[in-house]
């Protein structure tokens, strides 16, 4: 469909200059010349001589034909990166994409220039714009975050896990805490966020508070996702969380803002859901 608009841009500029050209009439001789700048004088003459409306001024059309066609944008490349490759800044992990392999360790996590509650590192790629998004916040809305969570191993994440069992049953657990191998955090590309104050604190009211706002709106600006959005736990698979962030990198968080996409599920075209297969 970009084509096809495209083909309609220039086939309209194409009328347009045509038409351009008729109107000008004597005025284009000079345009003639410009036009056709291999041929002699004689035979410019003759071809214009021949053209319809030799009074008539310049239209508004022939100021629209110096206007340059507006370059068309580049489609999107979704293979650029791979969706599979645990390494990979687009890999999707949801329950029913597993970590390949399970126990994967991510190789270059550093500990992020920012407050880190809980001294969780992230990949090096994580690190920069993280505390670039920190610092944006401060100076453009004088809010002051705390990274809560980072990277957490499969070993941390079998832990969480069957504490959450242990505490609330399976069915529930399997609502808000990952099984280990299904778990972002254990890419290193996926931070949790609080306010400094502590406001709501990993809990769905961080979505209301000043910093849960501005980080929902501004997050895709330094390559970062709300990962699971409020109206999209069926397709994500997890329940609402306001202050779980995937970093994605700015090509693609911009593609899918511009796009209005708000999960990679659908994105990619991949399956995800609420239940673990088999
Ligand atoms: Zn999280």
């Amino acid at each position: 469909m970009v084509v096809a608009s495209h083909r309609a841009r220039v086939g309209a500029l194409v009328a347009a200059l045509t038409a351009g050209v008729l109107v000008l009439g004597s005025g284009a001789w000079a345009l003639g010349a410009a036009v056709f700048p291999h041929e002699d004088a004689a035979s410019a003459r003759s071809r214009i001589a021949v053209r319809p409306s030799p009074t008539a001024s310049p239209s508004p059309v022939a100021v629209a034909v110096q206007t340059p066609s507006p370059t068309p944008t580049p489609t999107f490349d979704k293979a650029a990166n791979s969706i599979d490759d645990p390494r990979s800044v687009w890999v999707v992990v949801n329950k029913s994409r597993a970590l390949n392999p399970v126990d994967y360790v991510p190789p270059d996590l550093v500990q992020p220039p920012v407050p880190n509650i809980n001294g969780q590192p992230v990949r090096q790629i994580v690190s920069g714009p993280l505390a670039t998004m920190f610092a944006a916040a401060k100076s453009e809305a004088g809010l002051s975050l705390t990274l809560q969570s980072g990277y957490r191993s499969y070993q941390t994440q079998v832990s969480v896990y069957d504490q959450d069992v242990a505490a609330n049953g399976q069915a529930y657990a399997d609502t808000d805490t990952a099984r280990p191998g299904h778990s972002e955090h254990q890419t290193g590309l996926s931070v949790d966020i609080s306010a400094a104050s502590g406001e709501c604190t990993l809990n769905a009211c961080f979505g209301q508070t000043a910093e849960g706002r501005w980080l929902a709106a501004n997050a895709w600006r330094f390559g970062f996702l709300l990962r699971y959005p409020s109206d999209k736990v069926p397709v994500t698979g997890f329940t609402y969380e306001p202050w779980h962030f995937r970093y994605i990198g700015l090509p693609l968080a911009t593609e899918l803002h511009d796009a209005g996409v708000t999960t990679l599920e659908e994105y990619f075209g991949v399956p995800g859901g609420e239940t673990y297969p088999g």
